[in-house]
């Protein structure tokens, strides 16, 4: 069965660590709130900067003591030039998990209100940077108040508003649009069609409103195909990729989906060219990785801002993590992502009726 992630917005409180969020931008919300990953682990094979916080999937494993609570972290390289066809050297994937009882978080479920145990806080714990929410083991050297993950980071905010607040006490912190826009993932059931065709229309129907409301409420992105069944029919006398057609028609009901949740399943490629054919084990273990979701390119649609990322690209990312999703000794273990590209001929093929 597979489950479908939307984007909302909401309060940024709700998207804190003491909720155990499901999230797209803004600061990472860390599980294990100590021992989080710094520059050296995020760092892009291309650029070597950073990778930015991309999005989090809080996914347990129910039966297991030792993930009662479980994240899944995926971040990306916001440079263009980094984003490369079919390589996956922007981006990188961590995995945490917690046992019930743990140091940082009561054993009993949260309270979603403001102001309950705002004190369940990473920086409770550790330093982290005001540019882009990982370790932080450097400071400005004239206030000593900042805390910065790399010179990049600290360069970048001298420059988009530090050097006007250093060392003033009423500081005024401007928001910078360094990191994306920050949504939560909503998960829901994705339906199967058939059961029987009245059932199929009053689903329609209600999927409708529902994606009607999103678009008014300015919340639903859109996909560049207006409607999958005239490409699909124009693409139907060419030469095609199979899998792009399956890819198209699986997401035709939910078109606002960015993240589907399979664990164990399958990967719904967008391509018959460079699927993955072989899965790295896991690092921690040596066991097995398996599928355990996938990011849209529908979530592109919410990113755009200040030309930061608009040409950044992607197809699908699958990301693979260790089946027996073993504890990870530093707090924050490295998994497996995919990135697969849209094969320009398909579309162009596609587009040209
Ligand atoms: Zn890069
Ligand atoms: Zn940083
Ligand atoms: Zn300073
Ligand atoms: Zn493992």
């Amino acid at each position: 069965m597979t489950d479908l992630g939307f984007v909302k917005k909401c309060e940024s409180w709700q998207l804190e660590s003491r909720f155990f969020p499901s999230k797209v931008g803004g600061k990472p919300a860390w599980l294990d709130l100590k021992n989080i990953p710094g520059e050296k682990y995020l760092q892009c094979e291309y650029c070597k900067e950073p990778c930015i916080f991309l999005c989090q999937i809080y996914a347990p494993y129910e039966n297991s003591e030792d993930a009662f609570h479980r994240t899944i972290f995926l971040f990306i390289c916001k440079k263009v030039e980094c984003s490369q066809l079919n390589k996956n050297g922007n981006l990188k994937v961590f995995r945490s998990q917690l046992p019930r009882i743990n140091e940082f978080y009561p054993s009993d479920p949260p309270i979603e209100q403001n102001d309950w145990r705002t004190d369940i806080s990473v920086n409770q714990w550790v330093k982290t940077c005001y540019i882009c929410g990982i370790l932080a083991p450097k400071h400005c050297s004239i206030c000593k108040i900042v805390n910065y993950c790399c010179r990049a980071h600290q360069i970048y905010d001298w420059k988009h508003g530090h050097k006007e607040i250093c060392g003033n006490n009423q500081k005024v912190m401007k928001m910078t649009k360094f990191l994306l826009p920050e949504y939560e993932i909503v998960i829901e059931e994705e339906d199967k069609e058939d059961i029987d065709n009245t059932d199929d229309l009053i689903k329609e129907e209600e999927e409708m409103k529902k994606y009607k409301t999103m678009v008014e409420k300015g919340e639903a992105g859109t996909f560049p195909h207006e409607n999958v069944q005239d490409l699909v029919s124009s693409m139907a006398n060419q030469h095609v990729d199979e899998t792009f057609f399956t890819f198209l028609s699986t997401i035709d009901r939910y078109r606002d989906q960015i993240l589907r949740y399979d664990r164990g399943g399958h990967v719904l490629y967008i391509s018959d060219e460079n699927k993955i054919f072989e899965i790295p084990r896991c690092p921690e273990c040596n066991g097995e990785r398996q599928f355990e979701f996938q990011v849209m390119p529908q979530l592109l649609n919410f990113l755009d801002f200040e030309n930061a990322l608009k040409s950044i690209d992607w197809g699908i990312l699958a990301v693979f993590t260790c089946i027996r999703s073993c504890v990870p000794k530093n707090g924050y273990s490295m998994e497996y992502v995919w990135k697969q590209d849209i094969v320009e001929s398909n579309l162009s093929d596609a587009l040209k009726e």
